[in-house]
């Protein structure tokens, strides 16, 4: 049973955010920075964030050489390119917002290694460094071969490395902690192991249940506006969205002695990731070779994945060199028939913004200013 306390001022809000992601925080944070008066509540199912935000490799980063092109093949150079301006203004909104020091954002470089097969991306170099000088200062992609083996790969496997001084990586534990922080700060509401399980919409305002497992029953949350965003598990309320989830496994070794790579490496069209994080090496990818198996919202590792990163391991990030596992995880994407994400205004009080394939750290900042933006003024702009 609830009191009177509890209705007027616990399960009351002005715009309620469900999820409490990178998107959930941003959107949180973007309506207190614009309107300090608001009640913002933000109910979050995990104790944890449950998704993406705080398993991810912490790249910040706007795409490989391979990926762009492949890109290319599927959107307009203005669209690619727009995309990409999305993601460079989204890592300097959460610079900026945090603090580079305090989310540990480094812009050690973007490594690209490419075998023989990739000849084709590389043949589109130069075109591709024309598209993005708009954005950038100087060429963005540059070959830096004489670096393979100063980076401790093998010249046999690696043919080419491609270079990008603009990307780097950050510490996603810190950088979600501290979106906690900013929220709270601001004066954000935000309540973990809320569970949100349906909303009901009506002419003033919403009723938004959420599971109340320590009583058997459900509580019920009043707010004239409701935000979603719940990235692959969206569904849930909006059974239409095309969103596809899509599983990520990510390795990580203990830490190596005179560990020689540094930065954030892709390749693969950024199928496979590998990183520096404390002396270790922090290894994700492969979801592109068991597409059917990785569809999924479940959460864990599989053996054919993990022993494809131990095999790309030892044969191609650390040939030679000794290490040990130390552990894995998996984070919970969502795709669609684009890269696109989802930003939309679905009813008069109900907003969502998702679908942020895997380019949240970069893009979620922005999606979040968006999706303030459009609660405020009732209007969403194609982002
Ligand atoms: C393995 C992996 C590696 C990645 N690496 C990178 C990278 O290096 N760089 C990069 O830019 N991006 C990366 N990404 C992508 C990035 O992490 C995501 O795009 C981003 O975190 C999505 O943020 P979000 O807030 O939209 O979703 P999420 O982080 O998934 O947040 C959604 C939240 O909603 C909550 N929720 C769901 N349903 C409910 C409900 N019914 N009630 C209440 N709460 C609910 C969930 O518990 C979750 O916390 C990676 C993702 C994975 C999985």
């Amino acid at each position: 049973m609830i009191s009177i306390w509890e209705k007027n001022h616990w399960l009351k809000a002005d715009v309620l955010i469900i999820g409490g992601g990178i998107v959930g925080l941003s959107t949180a944070i973007s309506l207190k920075e614009q309107q300090s008066n608001l009640d913002v509540l933000v109910l979050e199912r995990g104790v944890l964030p449950v998704g993406a935000s705080t398993k991810n490799a912490g790249f910040a980063c706007f795409g490989s050489l391979s990926e762009l092109c492949a890109d290319l093949q599927a959107q307009s150079p203005d669209e690619v390119l727009a995309l990409v301006e999305k993601k460079w203004k989204g890592l300097h909104k959460l610079k900026s917002r945090l603090g580079q020091k305090a989310i540990g954002f480094s812009f050690s470089g973007g490594y690209e290694l490419m075998w023989e097969s990739d000849n084709q991306s590389l043949s589109r170099m130069q075109e591709v460094n024309s598209l993005l000088s708009p954005l950038f200062p100087k060429n963005v992609f540059s070959i830096k071969n004489q670096w393979i083996s100063d980076l401790g790969f093998s010249n046999k496997k690696v043919k080419t490395l491609v270079f990008n001084p603009y990307e780097g990586y950050l510490d996603s534990g810190l950088m979600m902690r501290k979106l906690y922080a900013l929220a709270t700060r601001l004066g954000c509401r935000i309540f973990t192991g809320a569970e949100v399980t349906e909303i009901e919409t009506g002419e003033q305002e919403n009723i938004i249940r959420v599971k109340n497992a320590l009583q058997g029953n459900e509580i019920e949350f009043r707010a004239a506006k409701v935000a979603i965003c719940t990235n692959a598990f969206s569904k849930r309320f909006l059974p239409s969205a095309d969103i596809q989830p899509g599983r990520g496994q990510i390795l990580i070794t203990k830490p190596i002695e005179n560990l020689k790579l540094k930065g954030a490496f892709h390749f693969d069209q950024g199928y496979f990731y590998f990183r520096d994080y404390q002396n270790r090496v922090l290894f994700g990818g492969g979801r592109n070779l068991h597409l059917e198996d990785e569809t999924t919202s479940e959460f864990g590792t599989t053996a054919e994945i993990q022993s494809l990163l131990i095999e790309h391991l030892q044969d191609t990030i650390l040939p030679g060199q000794a290490f040990e596992l130390d552990y894995a995880w998996s984070g919970i994407m969502a795709f669609g028939p684009n890269k696109n994400p989802i930003l939309q205004k679905i009813s008069d009080r109900v907003f969502i913004g998702a679908r942020l394939g895997g380019m949240g750290v970069a893009i979620g900042s922005s999606i979040g200013e968006s999706l303030a933006q459009g609660i405020l003024t009732d209007q969403i702009d194609n982002f």
